[in-house]
């Protein structure tokens, strides 16, 4: 139910807010703990709040956040029908990597997160959410190969990180194609969840205009592939 989902979601957040199981709280603003839909079937995860994200609160806000609205513009979707949250819920400093105590430690709200929304499709934007389903894997290698769990009734769908898109101009073309093949992902969970496997070609709307690509003061998550 939606307003169990939400109570249950909006009790994680308070919890986050209250959070000293890492360092990390300290001499940020405000945490991130996720925002969106509650009954989303596409969830994103990625990987610590930045500059932006540790001044509002909210995840994907800056030149990130406006890369990843066009992508989901691009594909007929926007921010109120997914949730996007991350692998650690305060900035890291300096928006340095988390580190793998720092991810162990939060781990435990991401995963009540996901169980409380129970996406159909996982979309892991950057190496570090990868990493919680694809160990071992790089991302240049992966990226817009979804992998399909029976079990969970899931796919897990790669991406680069938006920030890295941005930095990168040469990945945005593969990012574009990945985005361009989520419905297609998620169609075939849909697919599943009912007992059927049928092909399911997604359906990609007229894309909007990219977001301006010009340098963004101070500059948001760094090493992010
Ligand atoms: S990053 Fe996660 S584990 Fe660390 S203090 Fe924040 S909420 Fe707690």
């Amino acid at each position: 139910m939606l307003q169990d989902r939400t109570a249950v979601l909006a009790a994680i957040a308070e919890e986050v807010r209250g959070c000293t199981a890492c360092r990390l709280y300290q001499g940020t603003n405000n945490p991130v703990p996720g925002a969106g839909n509650p009954q989303a079937d596409i969830m994103f995860i990625g990987e610590g709040p930045g500059f932006h994200e540790d001044r509002l609160g909210l995840p994907f806000v800056g030149r990130s956040g406006d890369y990843l609205n066009y992508l989901l513009n691009l594909i007929g979707l926007n921010r109120d029908e997914v949730f996007i949250g991350n692998v650690v819920k305060h900035r890291p400093p300096e928006n340095r990597d988390p580190s793998p105590d720092e991810i162990i430690a939060c781990k435990g709200f991401l995963d009540r997160q996901i169980e409380a929304i129970d996406p159909l499709v996982i979309a892991t934007l950057g190496r570090f959410s990868m990493a919680r389903y694809f160990p071992d894997a790089r991302i240049s290698s992966i990226h817009g190969q979804p992998r399909y769990d029976a079990e969970a009734q899931r796919a897990y769908y790669p991406f680069f990180h938006p920030a890295a898109a941005l930095r990168n101009p040469g990945l945005r073309k593969d990012m574009e194609a990945d985005f361009r093949r989520l419905l297609d992902v998620l169609a075939k969970v849909k697919a599943m969840r009912a007992g059927d496997a049928p092909e399911v070609q997604a359906e990609a709307k007229t894309p909007p205009s990219p977001p301006d690509d010009k340098p963004e003061e101070p500059p948001q998550q760094l090493k992010l592939f």
